[in-house]
């Protein structure tokens, strides 16, 4: 496996002895050249996860391992320069992620500029090659951010990431701020990359269609904690745990004639506070199929199929 979690916990005090369980004891393993999509709700701790894992943010428990090397919890600048050029991060926002001040040469030639193993000429080549291989112009190196859609962007945080040749690349909601015509084009564009490079990624997204059509296999997290996972189009024809059956009631239809067809059923009720969480399901409050001991007795993965794994007490008992 190329990366594996254990536990992985990252956790936020708030003060007053108020902790956010944000991650809270996630395990899971992705293989060389293997897309896994990691789907929920927003504030499910998708980011914080992808953020963890990179050592964006310090972890707070658990173990993360590179190629079986265990990673730092707590990054220092040194972990950040070595790892960087292993593990690289594409994010959500293609407006906000580039420096407005910077031009494109700067911002896809900076990670080789740290590097300090190429010279200019070499840098510029580089980038040069890196727009034309993300569908853009070299003459576009010497523009700044604000000349380019939002689709252009994200190919240009694209080209960022490639361009240090990484080995896993965490694309954090790499579509979702993006129209939806151009939503495929930068999909494709990162299944290419990963087809040629024998890149691994892990895909956070929302959206589910697109998370089938993107991964070898899906995980689907709640409130910081996985609650199945399986090969992608496993969980998504046939997903087992409620809160996955809900998410996909609710996912728009790609077709807008089917989609025109269907009866959404939203997920209805309160999340449950991530803050000083306690025992049982975390899904209780909202799950129409809850027992009285999903109140008080915290559910454990449990194998429905092969490689499909629930953590529901409608399969445990
Ligand atoms: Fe619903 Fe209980 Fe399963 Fe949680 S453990 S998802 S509350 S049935």
């Amino acid at each position: 496996m190329l990366i594996r979690t254990n536990n992985l916990k990252k956790h936020f005090s708030l003060g007053k002895g108020q902790i956010l369980h944000a991650v809270d004891g996630v395990s899971l393993e992705i293989a060389q050249n293997e897309i896994l999509g990691l789907v929920g709700e927003s504030g499910s701790g998708k980011s914080t996860f992808g953020k963890t894992l990179i050592g964006l943010h310090p972890r707070t428990g658990g173990q993360a391992y590179f190629d079986d090397i265990p990673l730092p919890a707590n990054f220092s600048a040194r972990d950040h320069l070595h790892y960087s050029q292993l593990m690289q991060m594409i994010f959500q926002d293609p407006y906000s992620s580039l420096n407005p001040r910077m031009t494109i040469l700067d911002i896809i030639g900076e990670g080789l500029e740290i590097q300090g193993k190429l010279n200019k000429t070499d840098i510029k080549e580089q980038v040069s090659y890196w727009l034309r291989r993300v569908g853009l112009h070299s003459d576009h190196m010497s523009r700044y951010p604000h000349e380019f859609s939002g689709g252009q962007r994200q190919r240009i945080g694209i080209a960022r990431s490639m361009i240090i040749a990484p080995k896993f690349v965490v694309c954090d909601e790499p579509i979702s701020a993006l129209d939806v015509s151009v939503q495929a084009q930068v999909v494709n564009l990162l299944e290419e990359l990963k087809q040629t490079l024998g890149l691994t990624l892990l895909f956070i997204a929302h959206d589910l269609s697109m998370v089938r059509y993107v991964s070898d296999r899906m995980v689907v997290m709640y409130l910081g904690t996985l609650v199945e996972s399986g090969p992608s189009d496993q969980v998504f024809y046939n997903p087992k745990h409620p809160y996955t059956q809900l998410l996909i009631e609710s996912n728009p239809e790609p077709d807008p004639n089917i989609e025109r067809q269907r009866k959404h059923k939203p997920i209805t009720g309160e999340v449950t506070s991530p803050i000083n969480i306690g025992p049982g399901c975390r899904f209780a409050d909202r799950c129409p199929q809850a027992m009285e001991h999903c109140l008080t007795v915290t559910p454990n993965a449990t194998q429905v199929a092969e490689q499909h794994s629930v953590s529901c007490h409608l399969y445990t008992d």
